[in-house]
């Protein structure tokens, strides 16, 4: 089978991003991968700053202080000890993982047919800033743009986004959403309490035109594993609504098929963001489920290739 991954990005230890996206191709090929959606990363630095101060943090660690001290997450720890020293590695650790959107378009121009650059909305730039600099350059290459609640710090059904999802709508495109928690001080329940599912079907009931892509299906968490799931769950009834089993334990993939079927869930694999673990492991986790074959192939390939031709991109 051609596998489909909806949810890849390139590997940050390569800064040029043709040779990053050569990579990324070597993985694929491993993986009987024969497309991926290439997602790019903005963040912005000025809005982390706004948003995350020592006593917002220490407010968040508070609510979970128990759960922190059990998880020995290095980042969380440090934040513990010295939340100032704890505040300046975050933003070095976005400055080091930001992907601009004209990196995702460059790499996906060098391997055509094989990656389909995602562009990313940037805080700092707000919606008409995004607009310009990353959607209309890049309007007939791109399959759509991604949020990240948690990085930007902002709710995905803002009022604000909606001439953002409307120009998204005008290209046929997909807006992505990351959900769940994030690592390093977004792990903090009230550092993505904004990364929930239900506002994604928020904005996917005001914008019934544009595909919202619930990443991660609300569940990635490394305190609290499924935090959001029965959201994602829940949000998956209305028609414009997919989710991605993106850095989601392989259990949650199996309860999800349970309970709402296949048809609306595409394989991801945040690589090469799940430590340890190449596309093909990922891949494996998939084959491995206590599920029919026929879901399997749905999830790995057929409902891609269905979303992908319905927007024009095959
Ligand atoms: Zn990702």
């Amino acid at each position: 089978m051609k596998i489909i991954d909806f949810h890849v990005h390139l590997p940050y230890r390569y800064r040029d991003p043709v040779e990053a996206a050569g990579r990324l191709i070597v993985e694929m090929d491993r993986a009987g991968v024969e497309r991926a959606v290439l997602i790019a990363v903005e963040a912005g630095v000025k809005t982390f700053r706004r948003n995350v101060g020592a006593r917002e943090v220490k407010r968040a660690l508070g609510e979970v202080l128990d759960f922190v001290s059990l998880s020995r997450i290095p980042m969380l720890n440090k934040l513990v000890y010295d939340v100032e020293a704890g505040i300046r590695d975050h933003v070095a650790l976005i400055e080091e993982h930001r992907r601009a959107t004209w990196e995702v378009v460059e790499a996906s121009r060098a391997y055509p047919g094989r990656l389909i650059p995602v562009a990313s909305y940037c805080p700092d730039k707000g919606v008409d800033g995004t607009i310009r600099d990353n959607i209309e350059p890049f309007k007939d290459e791109i399959l759509g743009v991604k949020i990240y609640p948690t990085l930007h710090f902002t709710s995905p059904s803002s009022s604000k986004l909606d001439k953002l999802y409307r120009k998204i709508a005008e290209i046929n495109g997909v807006v992505i959403v990351h959900t769940g928690c994030d690592p390093g001080l977004w792990e903090l329940p009230r550092m993505c309490r904004l990364a929930r599912p239900k506002y994604v079907a928020e904005a996917a009931r005001r914008h019934r035109d544009v595909v919202f892509i619930i990443a991660h299906l609300g569940s990635y968490s490394a305190l609290m594993p499924g935090i959001y799931f029965h959201e994602a769950l829940e949000a998956l009834g209305l028609e414009n609504v997919y989710a991605d089993t993106s850095a989601v334990d392989p259990f949650f993939v199996e309860r999800a098929v349970e309970e709402v079927g296949s048809s609306k869930l595409l394989f991801g694999s945040d690589y090469p963001y799940m430590v340890g673990l190449t596309i093909r492991d990922v891949v494996r986790e998939i084959l491995e489920l206590g599920i029919p074959e026929r879901d399997k192939e749905a999830i790995l390939r057929l409902n891609a290739l269905r979303l992908l031709r319905e927007r024009g991109r095959l």
